[in-house]
């Protein structure tokens, strides 16, 4: 029952955290040495005969939603002992193993039944309610024109939202694109589009000529019917009337509306905008654009738009005329704004329901008891009260949350809390931990469950007085009554087997074929990793680390090595039995750094020389992965193997994969099959590495398809990563390489873990997303969990939330910790419960709908045509926002897009989504790129997920060199550049710099050291190290974005007008796209017409 402080009356957290200070003290809050156990130790410093058996009270009430114990659980009754937890037995950790060194019958791990390609519910496209079917859509979407006027050169079929249109012709003789770490070196294609760059101006505003098309409608209250007339042939929709007076003129009052207001896609921009002033001036207040400018100023400065709307009339002959972009939602101004306004006060956690900061605002986080944004954040901070109007909003109601977050070194770590011998104090019906919103009562001596409401009675050693307000006298020393995030040291019950956890163990295994010994890979990796093994993670301040580590290589057969410290040499074991695999070594396989160093130098000195002269072309990859599997299995310990691979496994073995990559797969019923893996070998074999605690991390090095869907199953579903480095080759790639090995080897990990997320009464768990294995409806299983993966849940009400007592989520994980030991790791979240839907639509969060949404689009690629996904996309987007609109938004003309505050960059967002390479893929992204980032994203933050579907981009030479902030970003549209000018582009996974033709023959040679703008190498990615202000401000700033981003970003060079350009415009996400993806105000507009025909 320790805290980790005893009575000194140091300030309650004030100590050094990862020392559990508090394990010798045995004296409970409150009440010195009352009942605690002379040496609370024990618990953690092996098992404790005494404490196997002990059933927390009341283990006979299982948890309500506890799953059915697995037949495996029978020597551990459910709910007692082990696991009590969860529910069950070690079933979550795999079969406790009765086998040691077991060779595994043939057909076993390999041919068993496919499990279906996701562990979780297949893609449910409709999570709330029926919205139109996707035929409406598409009749809608055939029946318009939305974006053909815009861009100078018309899209391939004319439409901004159908599949994605066949442009290979444009793009198709695109080899490698480089997107995603492809061969940067592949010619790219002339560019298709003429025009280039238009240079530094916005597009023409010309003279407000136009204003006759902009009849103002009679004004009033909505005139849904007359806006939904029929498009005038050959018109294009470009949305609804621009002009609405009757909103422009609206009164102040509409500034204080909760709403963002837009007179028809974005009415007319006032005149300040012929004078170059910027749009974002009007867009306080969340009412924004041109509609609160003066009515008279309203000639039309678009250069030439088509009528927007229905509106019969405009002059037929009139060049068309587009929305102004300075006047619809700008992200740049959303962030900004959010930056200015909230990034100067830390967040005090203590507000149930408060909506944090944006994740692209840096800011510090004081916990007072509810959990950090930095580990959960959630679509909404404000739920409908009943199912029925989470209906209606269509708003998914799901938390991202990331329960090992690193933080900044300003936050202090969460506290470790000992209860002592009998473990964290639970509820005994649902189980939920020990945390403030739990209820003290009848002076303390009980508390009633927050989760399910459930009285308790308070463990003698745990009482506490009451003070007048019924709060514990002691609840601010105790991190569990007054802290959202703390950690519980786990009792042997939470162990696999009743037995404490052995310290993990990394095990390298390196691909020998001819190809990885070609491109110098083995020979870099060996000596690479001569270093890395000083830096294992460690914890606490310990010297060294308790990680062992073992070495195998494979081509078509699999060599294992002895690195005993005793041996003068490192001895080599070949098992050519691939379809059999075991391990032929026990001692000496896996051994610590230390001990062991000279030998491991020793092999890994003679690995490269060894195979230096293979000609062995094959291999094979499902017995790499059961054999390191085998080995941590024998060894009775969780840990994680280092895979590094190069080509399709076609040798002969398990898990052997053929070639199946076909493009033309695109666009039909049958694309879902590129992303589903090939063989359900791999979930198999995924299922016995979870249940081992064995985490597998990738890293590929492909020269051509290796089907990335197929071999990333296994990392998928046991929380490891994938690494892609296409046509590796050591000189351009080895920086990359290296930093993301670096930082995978040394990032700390949980092992062996278990997710539970409970819920007060009223909604649930439901749905779950990331890279995990689920063999039950609740536990989220992950062999290994980092600081940088999240898991998204989504909750449904299974009851009437009620106002007054609000939501809780409690998400709890088990885990083993670098050191080897068991640990619980508890977030609660108090979130406010509402039943007028403008509360909800007050306290969304658009970053974190934007990771749900990309999540569930991601899966449903797996089950769904493509195009059908999007579709169900845009339909819950307009239902969103129409519902908004319906119900929370003051009257208006429905020729106005109304979007809520919160929300008023949905669009934009979703957008960026819907044209993403998985879900619209242009012609030079492959297969392999499209899986690989499908798996990215399903682990992917909110800030990642930001900043990866609307990239950031930053004008390097435009702010003076002396400035020491980052330059304001600018929006991702080619309108914004400016050809005199160099520019930034990253998104967490690529790195571009853009040089402008016109640039200044000075700034060239200082950051380039050439003389002329033609010299630049084109797809340079090291800028030369110079010695003057603007080089070392430019390699500074790209040293700081990488220190930013969980993977080494790799930068390209590009030049205006050159080949790679197209690279670099794929990532313009505001524009239309090559692919055939709509620009924003396209977008937009289209949008505004699904929420119309919606409210109609
Ligand atoms: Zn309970």
């Amino acid at each position: 029952m320790n805290v980790n402080q005893s009575a000194p009356p140091v300030p309650p957290y004030g100590q050094p955290q990862p020392v559990y200070p508090g394990y010798h003290q045995s004296s409970y809050g409150g009440q010195p040495g009352s009942t605690a156990p002379p040496n609370t130790y024990g618990a953690y410093n092996g098992p404790v005969p005494g404490y196997q058996q002990t059933p927390p009270p009341g283990v006979s009430r299982a948890p309500p939603s506890s799953g059915v114990p697995p037949a495996s659980t029978a020597q551990v009754p459910c709910g007692q002992g082990g696991y009590g937890q969860f529910g069950q037995g070690d079933v979550q950790n795999g079969p406790s193993s009765t086998v040691q060194m077991q060779r595994l019958p043939g057909s076993q791990p390999f041919g068993s039944a496919p499990l279906a390609p996701v562990v979780s519910q297949p893609a449910v496209l409709q999570p709330y309610g029926p919205p139109p079917t996707s035929a409406q859509v598409t009749a809608q979407m055939a029946g318009m024109q939305i974006s053909g006027s815009v861009t100078p050169a018309p899209p391939p079929s004319g439409l901004g939202y159908g599949p994605p249109t066949s442009l290979a012709s444009a793009s198709g003789s695109f080899p490698n694109s480089g997107l995603y770490g492809s061969c940067p070196q592949g010619q790219a294609p002339p560019l298709s589009q003429a025009q280039g760059h238009s240079g530094a101006q916005p597009p023409q505003r010309s003279a407000p000529q136009q204003a006759s098309s902009f009849t103002p409608q009679a004004s009033g209250g909505p005139r849904m019917p007359s806006m939904t007339g029929p498009l005038l042939p050959g018109q294009s929709f470009g949305g609804p009337p621009l002009n609405q007076p009757n909103h422009v003129s609206s009164p102040p009052s509409q500034a204080l509306h909760p709403g963002t207001q837009m007179a028809g896609p974005p009415g007319p921009p006032p005149p300040m905008h012929s004078s170059q002033q910027q749009g974002y001036q009007l867009q306080q207040n969340g009412s924004f654009g041109p509609t609160r400018g003066p009515q008279p100023n309203y000639g039309s400065p678009y250069p030439g738009a088509p009528a927007f709307g229905s509106q019969p009339g405009p002059p037929q002959s009139l060049p068309p005329k587009r929305l102004d972009p300075d006047a619809i939602p700008s992200p740049i101004q959303v962030i900004e704004d959010d930056r200015n306004n909230r990034g100067s006060e830390p967040f005090v956690t203590g507000v149930r329901g408060q909506v944090p900061p944006l994740v692209t605002t840096n800011f510090l986080v004081k916990d007072q008891g509810n959990a950090s944004p930095r580990y959960i954040r959630c679509t909404s901070y404000n739920i409908p009260c009943t199912s029925d109007m989470a209906k209606q909003a269509q708003v998914p109601l799901a938390a991202v949350i990331k329960p090992l977050a690193r933080l900044p070194p300003e936050e202090a770590s969460p506290y470790v809390v000992d209860h002592g011998e009998s473990g964290p104090l639970r509820c005994n019906r649902c189980k939920a931990y020990m945390c403030p919103f739990m209820q003290f009562v009848e002076g303390g001596r009980r508390f009633q469950c927050c989760f399910c409401s459930c009285i308790n009675d308070v463990p003698p050693q745990y009482f506490q007085h009451l003070d007048h307000t019924g709060k514990r006298v002691d609840a601010y020393d105790r991190p569990e009554l007054s802290l959202g995030s703390y950690e519980f040291l786990a009792t042997v019950d939470y162990c696999k087997n009743n037995k404490f956890p052995s310290p993990p163990a990394f095990i390298f295994m390196i691909d020998v074929s001819y190809n990885a010994i070609r491109s110098g890979l083995v020979r870099l990796l060996c000596e690479e990793l001569k270093s890395l093994l000083d830096f294992l993670p460690r914890e606490g301040g310990a010297e060294e680390s308790a990680i062992r580590v073992g070495f195998v290589t494979y081509n078509k057969v699999l060599h294992f090595y002895n690195v005993k410290s005793s041996l003068a040499q490192p001895q080599m074991m070949v098992v050519s039995d691939v379809a059999d695999m075991f391990v032929p070594l026990l001692d000496g396989f896996l051994v610590s750094v230390s001990e062991s160093r000279a030998v491991i130098i020793s092999l890994l000195d003679q690995i490269p020389e060894m195979f230096a002269d293979t000609r062995e072309t094959e291999t094979v990859f499902a017995p790499v992965i059961q054999a390191g599997m085998e080995a941590l299995k024998a060894a009775e310990c969780a840990g994680k193997l280092f895979i590094f691979h190069t080509s399709l496994p076609i040798a002969e073995a398990p898990g052997k994969l053929k070639n199946r990559d076909d493009r033309k797969l695109i666009n039909t019923d049958k694309e879902k099959t590129l992303f589903q893996p090939q063989t359900g070998a791999y979930q198999a074999l995924a299922k016995e590495c979870v249940a081992q605690g064995c985490c597998v991390d990738l890293f590929l090095f492909p020269n051509q398809y290796v089907d990335v869907a197929t071999l990333s199953v296994v990392p998928q579903l046991t929380g490891g990563s994938v690494y892609k480095y296409a046509c590796f080759q050591v000189e351009n790639d080895q920086e990359r390489f290296m930093s993301d090995l670096r930082r995978d080897v040394e990032k700390v990990v949980g092992f062996d873990a278990v997710m539970r997320v409970r819920t007060s009464t009223g909604i649930r768990a439901v749905d779950f997303f990331g890279a995990f294995y689920m063999s039950n409806t609740t536990d989220v299983e992950l062999a290994g969990l980092d600081g940088e993966k999240t898991v998204t849940v989504e909750f449904k009400h299974d009851d009437r939330l009620n106002e007054e007592s609000g939501a809780l989520l409690q998400c709890a994980l088990l885990y083993t910790s670098c050191a080897g030991q068991r640990r619980l790791r508890i977030h609660n979240l108090a979130l406010n419960c509402c039943t007028q839907l403008a509360d909800l639509y007050r306290n969304c969060e658009t970053d974190t709908l934007i990771n749900y949404m990309a999540k569930f689009a991601y899966r449903g690629v797996l089950n769904s045509p493509v195009k059908t996904v999007r579709d169900t996309l845009i339909t819950q987007c307009a239902q969103i926002l129409a519902c908004y609109r319906k119900n929370c938004a003051s009257p208006s003309s429905a020729g106005q897009l109304i979007l809520p505050e919160c929300m008023k960059l949905l669009p934009v967002y979703l957008n960026c989504v819907l044209k993403s390479d998985v879900l619209q893929p242009g012609a030079e992204v492959t297969t392999d790129d499209r899986a690989y980032v499908r798996q990215l994203v399903t682990s992917m933050d909110v800030a990642e997920t930001n900043v990866f579907f609307y990239p950031r981009l930053l004008p390097l030479t435009k702010s003076p060199i002396e400035s020491t902030t980052e330059p304001p970003a600018i929006r991702a549209s080619e309108e914004r550049l400016s050809n005199g000018d160099i520019y930034l582009l990253e998104n967490g996974l690529n790195l571009f710099i853009w040089v402008g033709a016109g640039v200044q023959q000075g700034v060239v040679q200082s950051l380039f050291n050439v003389s002329s703008f033609s010299q630049i190498t084109s797809g340079l990615s090291v800028l030369p190290v110079l010695d003057n202000p603007l080089s070392k401000k430019v390699r500074g700033l790209i040293d700081s974005l990488r220190a930013q981003r969980s993977r080494y970003m790799k930068l390209i060079v590009v030049k205006q007008e050159d080949k790679l350009e197209m690279l670099f415009k794929h990532f313009l996400v505001e524009d239309k796209s090559l692919s055939g993806g709509a620009s924003y105000v396209d977008f937009l507009c289209h949008m505004h017409k699904e929420i119309r025909q919606l409210l109609s």
